[in-house]
């Protein structure tokens, strides 16, 4: 049963047909590639992955970290896995060629780890949060910081956390209170409590970089006075070996739900003389800069949605093909053998939305990627300019959308599977409470909704907003005069909706309660992101057309069609659910802020 993960051809597909990877080759920064190089990254992401983690895939889950009091245990199989990543250059394959990366463009990194997330689960979280901490030092730090620490990271020597979050300050960061004492010699000592840090404890690497979000004394309140500190595990010689032990100690694990491939640390720093840590940047400035790791880790987040729900969409399809079960109404003959339950109408239904909801995701996060792309190596500084006004206006819905609804997914793979797929003899159990964490971290939907409308739609004179109305009103020109003409009118009506809801909701700031207009704003991300993801499918669309125009071989003439009928099962289904959203929003519908506390 399901002897890979992830589907290559879709995978295929999405790099080459709809975003036109190959294209970046033309790029100076990715001169020395071609599709062969990407294509040879990929698969052996897919056979580190096939080797190593899809044989412990579920081990990982039963097996839960512990720790003795001294020390945490994790299953042995997983230090070995993470090291073939690491030693197959996989970790980081797009830093540069003469730091020993790949110099692969992101969205190829990003194609290339797939099969890593998929199979990995969770376990790849050690290496995909090192990465993250390791880009924010290399991008705010002192090049003294960057030799010391990402050196060794990018090296797989060290591995890295982000600690922000601590038992009064998980959305609101503003009340934090670890704080930061400056030294003579100009380092910090850091005290307080950190909770739900992940990977903050083992023994898979020499050291664990921390990046410690405190205050330092007399900072001024709120998050204007947060500082960014680096906090090893163990000090670092002159000479890059390890030193002594710095005072940070693991207070205990936590026992999760899922996602139990990384363990979940709750760490308290200074219990004895404080914390040496040493300043990122400038003192007071350190949210900003963690804004840099968050930003990844937002992506990172969709990523890891969308391919957890690929891989519940993949395994129960394999699964619906082969289980014999029932007959199709029309049929009366008891003596006739019973069907796959592919066949009956429902099952397809259930595999139909897990399609249109995880490639959906997926192409959104991929769309991401390419973005930070063309922010670093676009040829111009318009375009360049461009991509980052796209991509940070984005970040809100490429995190919540897939978050949302990759779990939805999973639950129809389990769902497609009757009792077989509730019981953890198969892993579409352990997928869904694996991405039952996302909507929770890094921003819970909650947050991320009034990011998006609260900061990024009027942010910069709406100039996110309106570049990325502009992009999809440049998809649906393109595809006025095809075959998918009707489609596109319905984009077009509901972006027409979008906007008005947008002005309504705004305008009403100005003489409503900021509560009660922000009330709905789950259903203004939900509304967004549902019409984000009706054009990429119109995207995803289109390249099937172009892909059906060329007179393709059986297999691929089934893929094609497969990926307009999900397309059309994206905008006949879950399109029209916007205008429910559109009406509680514009008309600021008070029900959820009139009820009362007292009232439940
Ligand atoms: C498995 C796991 C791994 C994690 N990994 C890390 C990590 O590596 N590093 C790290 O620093 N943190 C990590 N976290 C913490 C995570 O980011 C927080 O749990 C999350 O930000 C929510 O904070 P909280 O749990 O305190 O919930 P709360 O902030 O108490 O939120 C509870 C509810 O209230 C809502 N709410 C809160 N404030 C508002 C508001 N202003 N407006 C509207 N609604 C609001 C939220 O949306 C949520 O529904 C992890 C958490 C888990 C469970």
């Amino acid at each position: 049963m399901a002897a890979q993960a992830l589907s290559e051809r879709d995978l295929a597909f999405m790099l080459y047909e709809l975003f036109d990877a190959e294209s970046l080759t033309k790029r100076p920064r990715y001169a020395d590639h071609s599709r062969e190089t990407f294509d040879a990254a990929i698969e052996t992401g897919k056979t580190v992955a096939l080797k190593h983690f899809l044989p412990i895939r579920q081990q990982v889950d039963i097996n839960e970290p512990t720790f003795d009091g001294e020390r945490v245990h994790l299953l042995p199989e997983i230090k070995p896995a993470l090291d073939a990543v690491i030693e197959a250059g996989l970790a980081a394959p797009a830093t540069d060629f003469e730091d020993g990366g790949m110099q692969l463009p992101l969205i190829v990194t990003n194609a290339v780890q797939a099969h890593l997330w998929a199979a990995a689960s969770t376990t790849f979280g050690y290496i995909s949060l090192t990465n993250a901490n390791a880009n924010l030092i290399e991008a705010h730090g002192s090049p003294e910081q960057v030799e010391k620490w990402v050196k060794p990271m990018r090296e797989g020597r060290f591995m890295g956390t982000m600690a922000m979050t601590e038992p009064g300050a998980g959305s609101g960061l503003a009340d934090l209170t670890t704080t930061a004492t400056r030294e003579s010699d100009g380092s910090y000592r850091i005290t307080g409590n950190k909770i739900f840090i992940s990977g903050g404890d083992h023994e898979l690497s020499d050291n664990i970089v921390h990046l410690v979000l405190a205050r330092v004394k007399d900072a001024p309140k709120g998050v204007k006075g947060i500082s960014l500190f680096i906090v090893p595990k163990f000090l670092v010689n002159e000479d890059g070996s390890n030193g002594e032990r710095n005072d940070v100690a693991l207070a205990g694990l936590f026992h999760k739900m899922g996602g139990r491939g990384q363990t979940s640390t709750a760490l308290s720093f200074g219990e004895k003389d404080g914390a040496v840590g040493y300043l990122v940047g400038e003192e007071n400035r350190g949210l900003m800069y963690m804004f840099h790791m968050m930003n990844e880790a937002r992506i990172m987040v969709g990523t890891g949605a969308a391919l957890t729900a690929l891989t519940g969409y993949q395994y129960s399809l394999d699964y619906a093909r082969e289980r014999p079960q029932g007959r199709l109404l029309a049929n009366k003959d008891p003596e006739s053998s019973p069907i796959n339950i592919i066949e009956h109408p429902d099952v397809r239904r259930m595999l139909l939305t897990q399609k249109a909801y995880a490639e959906g995701a997926y192409a959104l996060c991929l769309y991401g990627s390419q973005l930070a792309d063309d922010e670093k190596t676009a040829e111009t500084e318009e375009e360049r300019a461009h991509a980052h006004t796209l991509l940070d206006f984005l970040t809100p819905i490429i995190k919540s959308w897939p978050s949302e609804y990759g779990p939805q997914a999973n639950s129809l793979a389990i769902q497609v599977m009757g009792g077989h797929g509730y019981i953890n003899e198969h892993p579409v159990e352990m997928f869904y409470r694996d991405n039952r964490l996302n909507p929770i971290h890094e921003g819970t939907t909650g947050i991320q909704s009034l990011d998006l409308l609260g900061r990024k739609v009027p942010m910069n004179k709406f100039a996110g907003y309106r570049a990325v109305l502009a992009e999809m009103q440049q998809t649906i020109e393109q595809a006025r005069d095809s075959e998918l003409s009707l489609f596109a009118a319905d984009l077009q009506a509901a972006l027409e909706e979008l906007q008005q809801t947008t002005s309504a909701v705004l305008g009403a700031t100005a003489e409503k309660n900021t509560d009660l207009v922000f009330s709905n704003s789950v259903s203004y991300l939900e509304m967004f992101g549902h019409v984000v993801i009706a054009w990429i499918w119109l995207r995803q669309g289109l390249a099937a057309d172009a892909g059906l125009q060329r007179n393709p071989h059986a297999e691929d003439e089934h893929f094609y069609r497969g990926k307009l009928q999900a397309m059309q099962y994206f905008f006949r289904s879950e399109l029209p659910k916007i205008y429910h959203w559109s009406k509680l929003v514009r008309e600021i519908d008070s029900t959820s802020f009139d009820m009362q506390p007292e009232w439940f």
